[in-house]
């Protein structure tokens, strides 16, 4: 939204129903969420467990999570099943911990912050180089901003033809200042898992911490295992595997913010907490890189998973896994589109040797979608949840039709991919 002037500090006095008028007439040409618009941004399992979870959030909107050791053991209760579950589900070890984040970002900062703690505590490296992490260039800006708040370098491999990391070239980058190895479970852009157990032989041959981005797959792909789908392993089952991050409020269908941080060890989970003793109110302890944040994501998170629990997962991750056939089928049946690889889970991208993709998506957007898109190669990108399948045969006919209007014309569009 473009402001011409700014405004002015509310005189105040608006009533609710005056506020919620407007902000429905602010948001009414918003990207429609529920009627499957948006690529990206909201993940929907079914109706029941999106009102479990935003009923629970609701309950517990005035407390602060951050109080959960002083004051809400309650809510402490259920950050502390939520992360059991999760050890659970991932195959952790004993002694395995977790933290409830407000979201990947932060997850990928602790991990990062625990492997590098490490490193300096191993008294390892080029005294006067930085330090440096290495992942595929498909891996998350979140490493990005982890690498500029900590001062550490980022080293990017290249992938192999199927868009999966090139682990070969992965070792080439990896030298005594290397303190942490990265994989995606899966990468967002293309939405593969990384050979996972190819880059733990590594980690394991360099003594290297591994660290799993799972934030996509990490509640979800578990049970596209279990359903039979052959869904490669990318847990701690690989023994290399030292953290991994998964979101909640993706594939677990919890409310935002909510994701979590795993370490096969307690001591990495110290490394990866922030102490302060010298402050005059005290010590200040947070496990977190946040401090206030809220207690009703923890609710929604516990509440949607003890609603769904492992028949419910089961149920949407086969809703998810036909669904996506379906998407696969109708693109790979439209001559002009190219799949750019086959999806893992649940994430599409795809573009054309024939016509402009970009132009293709310029279309689609008049015709009211939100699609997302990639730069290399130049392609759409959707991350698909159930929202998507009541309008899937809507989505594959503009799509037709906007590749026939490309066609016709030999559109060429100057988009720019913007995440
Ligand atoms: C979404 C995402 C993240 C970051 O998560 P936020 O919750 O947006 O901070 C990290 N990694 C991958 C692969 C993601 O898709």
């Amino acid at each position: 939204m473009t402001h011409s002037a700014r405004a002015s500090f509310p005189p105040g006095g608006k009533a609710w129903p005056d506020l919620q008028a407007e902000m429905a007439d602010r948001t009414a040409r918003d990207a429609d969420w529920r009627g499957g618009r948006t690529a990206i941004f909201f993940f929907l399992a079914d109706d029941e467990a999106y009102q479990v979870g935003k009923r629970a959030y609701m309950e517990h909107f005035s407390e602060n999570a951050l109080g959960a050791a002083r004051a809400y053991p309650g809510i402490g209760s259920m950050e502390r099943d939520i992360i059991d579950y999760g050890l659970d589900l991932l195959h952790a070890p004993d002694g395995g911990r977790g933290v409830f984040t407000t979201g990947g970002t932060e997850s990928i900062l602790l991990g990062v912050k625990a492997a590098r703690e490490r490193h300096r505590a191993l008294g390892r490296g080029r005294a006067g180089a930085p330090l440096n992490l290495v992942m595929p260039v498909t891996g998350h800006p979140a490493f990005d901003k982890a690498a500029i708040l900590m001062d550490v370098e980022v080293r990017r491999a290249p992938l192999r033809e199927d868009r999966r990391c090139d682990v070969a070239a992965m070792r080439t980058l990896i030298d005594e200042n290397t303190f942490l190895i990265v994989g995606s479970a899966p990468c967002f852009p293309h939405g593969v898992i990384d050979p996972i157990g190819e880059i733990a032989a590594l980690a394991a041959e360099s003594d290297t911490w591994l660290h799993v981005d799972a934030c996509v797959g990490g509640w979800v792909a578990p049970f596209f295992e279990r359903i039979g789908r052959g869904t490669p392993v990318f847990d701690f089952r690989h023994d290399a595997v030292r953290s991994i991050s998964a979101d909640l409020h993706k594939f677990g269908f919890a409310p935002k913010p909510s994701s979590t941080v795993f370490f096969r060890d307690g001591e990495d989970l110290d490394r990866s907490t922030f102490r302060l003793g010298y402050w005059p109110s005290g010590l200040y302890t947070t496990a977190t890189m946040s401090g206030s944040r809220p207690a009703g994501a923890v609710a929604g998170a516990w509440a949607v998973l003890n609603h769904l629990g492992t028949s419910g997962y089961e149920r949407a991750a086969r809703d998810l896994a036909a669904m996506t056939d379906a998407y696969v089928a109708g693109i790979d049946a439209i001559p002009e589109l190219t799949l750019w690889a086959r999806p893992d889970v649940t994430i599409l991208n795809f573009g054309s040797t024939v016509v402009d993709i970009y132009a293709v998506a310029e279309r689609m957007k008049t015709r009211g979608w939100i699609p997302g898109l990639t730069s290399e190669p130049r392609g759409m990108h959707t991350m698909l949840a159930m929202q998507h399948a009541p309008v899937r045969e809507a989505w594959l006919a503009d799509m037709s039709a906007s590749i026939a209007e490309v066609r016709a014309t030999q559109a060429k569009s100057d988009l720019a991919a913007t995440y």
